[in-house]
């Protein structure tokens, strides 16, 4: 039943991970080379306002626990090795989600000589959450696009 804490988005994300993944969602954060305000932001969403862990929504330690990638900055040259290996591990269906300017496009720092610029750039993304830095709710609605482009040939629905 949806209460007056719990907004749209929640309810479909609850309903959406039980569809597609069968009844949680495990995620592994990479910063790829960030000021931290996306980190920031992304930790807000553990927190009692938005406390994500009700919907089963949890930050994992491991990419091979990991169901979706969530990545912040845009990538530094000496972490691209980092967010390569990371990718490799992660378990199928393997969603990554590029949060902030810096990782949809390399942001203020733009493509140099020490930055790769976006998260793109090195592995494959399904959904950009811009802003500098998004909202936790606009973070939210990305985890939410990225399960919905999940196909058939990538669900991990056992
Ligand atoms: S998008 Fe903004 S807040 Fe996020 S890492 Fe880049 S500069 Fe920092």
């Amino acid at each position: 039943m949806k209460s007056e804490q719990t907004t749209d988005i929640e309810l479909a994300l609850c309903t959406r991970i039980k569809q597609v993944l069968g009844s949680s969602l495990h995620i592994r954060h990479v910063d790829a080379g960030s000021c931290n305000g996306c980190d920031f932001e992304m930790m807000a969403l553990c927190n009692p306002v938005y406390d994500i862990q009700r919907f089963g929504i949890d930050f994992v330690a491991s990419p091979r626990h990991a169901d979706m990638l969530l990545v912040t900055g845009g990538v530094t040259r000496h972490l691209e090795m980092a967010l390569e290996k990371t990718y490799a591990a992660a378990a199928a269906p393997k969603m990554v989600v590029a949060v902030g300017s810096c990782a949809c496009g390399g942001g203020v720092c733009g493509q140099t000589y020490a930055n790769a610029g976006g998260v793109d750039k090195i592995v494959p993304v399904d959904v950009f959450v811009p802003g500098c830095p998004p909202r936790p709710s606009a973070i939210l609605e990305g985890i939410l696009l990225a399960l919905d482009k999940l196909d058939g040939s990538r669900s991990a629905v056992r």
